[in-house]
């Protein structure tokens, strides 16, 4: 890919739409990683194709420049979504999320790694994006294997699903994953690399990741999904074995 020469919007598009094609969703985009999806996919929420709101980032004064977030949801990377200038709403009930839903929520925020520390679940989360006419984004960073999740939450209803390229898909560390709503993922393009002047213009993808991360989900996708179980099994077994006379371990 390094020394193919073209222009980096094409090979944005061709890449978009196999990854889409692949992972069952309407479209795709490659980014520098979950955390940059993240922050992609929330410019897409607030600025959307707007060119002044997309110059005007991060300041977000008269737009719609809410996000709501289970309590629970906040972690260590929400600085990703809360770079974009937003405002953070939390709420703890599904009653809470309907009240603090207004004119000024830009998007709706799940975490699929605290999916079961909320009140909210993941599915009725999703449902309730869809009642309020909000787009929903989920982190579902390190959330595969199982491959089925690679279309399980845009099936869901999610606009928009965040993974990282460097964790179970085994790409590259650089680079992760957009998946969601066309008019989401084309605005989410528009506020990024590499065109300048945008706020994630800092979130860079060169012809190295985006060929490199279509690879790594091709390559994985077409793995032997049960046998790599069956070695992670194997390797558990192995230190389990190695500990297993040690006072006071025990593994499970
Ligand atoms: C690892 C991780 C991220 C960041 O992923 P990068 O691909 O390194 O940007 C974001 N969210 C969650 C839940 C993660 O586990």
């Amino acid at each position: 890919a390094s020394r193919q020469y073209v222009p980096l919007n094409d090979l944005h598009d061709a890449v978009g739409k196999r990854i889409a094609e692949l992972t069952k969703s309407e479209a795709a985009l490659v980014s520098a990683g979950a955390a940059s999806a993240l922050s992609i996919g929330t410019a897409a929420c607030v600025a959307g194709t707007d060119r002044d709101k997309i110059l005007r980032l991060p300041d977000t004064e008269g737009m719609a420049n809410e996000v709501i977030f289970q309590k629970s949801h906040r972690f260590g990377y929400d600085h990703a979504v809360r770079n974009i200038g937003v405002k953070i709403v939390e709420v703890e009930t599904a009653a809470e999320l309907d009240k603090a839903v207004n004119e000024k929520t830009a998007m709706m925020f799940f975490l699929n790694h605290e999916a079961d520390a909320g009140q909210i679940g993941v599915e009725e989360f999703a449902a309730l994006g869809k009642k309020h006419n909000v787009p929903t984004m989920i982190d579902a960073a390190a959330d595969v294997p199982p491959v089925e999740n690679l279309w399980r939450f845009t099936e869901m209803g999610y606009s928009l699903v965040a993974f990282s390229g460097g964790k179970g898909i085994r790409g590259p560390q650089s680079a992760g994953l957009l998946l969601g709503r066309k008019d989401l993922i084309e605005a989410g393009r528009m506020n990024g690399s590499p065109n300048g002047d945008t706020i994630c213009r800092t979130n860079k993808v060169n012809k190295e990741e985006l060929v490199g991360m279509l690879v790594a989900l091709e390559m994985f996708i077409d793995r032997d999904h049960e046998a790599v179980w069956k070695d992670w099994e194997a390797r558990c077994e192995t230190i389990s074995q190695a500990v297993k006379d040690v006072p006071g371990v025990q593994t499970e």
